[in-house]
């Protein structure tokens, strides 16, 4: 087996052990009692996570699964437009699915290490011939939060237009409201803010864009958003899910709840500013403009020319420990320190001791 690592990556972050032995429970039936009774027990708390009184559906497969369902369930082929808001890796990403997925896109570009901004989304959106706008909360490969509450309140003045939001390393360690933000899709992973195993996807769609998606011809079946909402009726998924995920996000809700949310999103701000705090003393900058900083990862300007690769070989090394050495084409220039999911004051004081260590 593997050597266990300590993962400062954004993603995968490190799962419990609590979380663990929840996945690996027994294996049941997806059709039987006992698995409709495990999805019903984590709809309403999902729902407050989400911030809505929609149903949460559970997808088996990546977030990119689902980024790419918004597509195909949302636009007409042919007529409708996609608006790619583009400020990293995962967002300008989402710009090159929904061209493959065969549909007319535009790219609302800003240089990597920007946030999407109120006043660049609606220049754009009066322009017209928009359906439906994706926005990445958290762009995780830039480590910048974009304004979505001020975003929201331009994407409702068009209502012809669907709002669809990644928020798969923002979920939970902030608040976010779906239903007041009029978010049409919004849409989580696993293996990073939750601190989950990779595997499995989370989303919700509003009434108006579950009108739109039974319109919309070539859904295909395992994303289709009307079978999961039939399946959901029943309190199962359309196709055999991984069961096991369904334990573990079962256990980390109880972990959350027990938590409280409060104390959940100021636990976040407390070690994010920990991070931010060694960045400053140690002479660095940071990649993301004051404002825009995520709040579950920072990504590091290396303005000291640092060797990353080599000062990450030896954390690992000595402490069994990894941070990231920056995305796609800031790999080197950047680098990325996550404090997502269960870290604590305690474990990135340790790591932060640990870099200096060994820097
Ligand atoms: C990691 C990530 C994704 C993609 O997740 P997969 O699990 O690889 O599909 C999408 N969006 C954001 C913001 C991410 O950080």
């Amino acid at each position: 087996m593997t050597e266990s690592l300590n993962l400062f990556i954004p993603g995968p972050v490190n799962v419990s052990q609590k979380t663990r032995n929840a996945f690996s429970s027994p294996i049941i039936g997806h059709r039987g009692a006992d698995f409709k009774k495990l999805y019903a027990s984590c709809q309403p708390r999902l729902q407050k996570l989400f911030g809505t009184k929609r149903p949460v559906y559970i997808s088996t497969s990546s977030a990119w699964g689902v980024m790419e369902a918004t597509v195909r369930n949302l636009i007409q082929p042919s007529e409708g437009k996609v608006l790619n808001c583009m400020n990293g890796a995962f967002s300008d990403k989402w710009f090159d699915v929904s061209k493959r997925s065969g549909f007319q896109a535009e790219k609302l570009q800003v240089d990597w290490g920007q946030p999407i901004t109120p006043e660049l989304l609606r220049a754009r959106l009066e322009k017209g011939d928009i359906d439906l706008v994706t926005l990445i909360h958290n762009e995780t490969s830039t480590g910048v939060l974009s304004p979505l509450k001020e975003l929201s309140e331009v994407t409702q003045e068009f209502p012809n237009v669907f709002f669809v939001v990644d928020t798969v390393s923002s979920f939970s360690t902030m608040p976010i409201s779906m239903d007041e933000y009029g978010i049409d899709v919004m849409l989580t992973g696993s293996q990073k803010a939750l601190a989950l195993p990779p595997g499995i996807a989370l989303f919700s769609v509003s009434q108006k864009a579950m009108e739109r998606a039974k319109t919309t011809p070539g859904r295909g079946y395992y994303f289709d958003f009307l079978e999961f909402q039939k399946n959901h009726e029943d309190d199962m998924t359309p196709s055999t899910p991984s069961i096991g995920h369904i334990y573990a996000l079962e256990s980390k809700l109880d972990d959350i709840f027990q938590e409280g949310l409060q104390e959940r999103y100021d636990r976040h701000a407390h070690t994010n500013k920990m991070v931010h705090d060694w960045v400053k003393e140690r002479g660095f900058e940071f990649f993301a403009p004051q404002g825009y900083r995520s709040l579950s990862l920072t990504c590091v300007k290396n303005i000291k020319n640092i060797d990353v690769s080599a000062w990450i070989s030896r954390l690992k090394a000595k402490y069994h420990s990894i941070i990231d050495g920056g995305y796609g084409k800031i790999k080197g220039t950047t680098f990325r320190i996550s404090n997502m999911g269960d870290e604590t004051e305690q474990t990135i004081a340790e790591l932060l001791t640990r870099l200096d260590d060994v820097q």
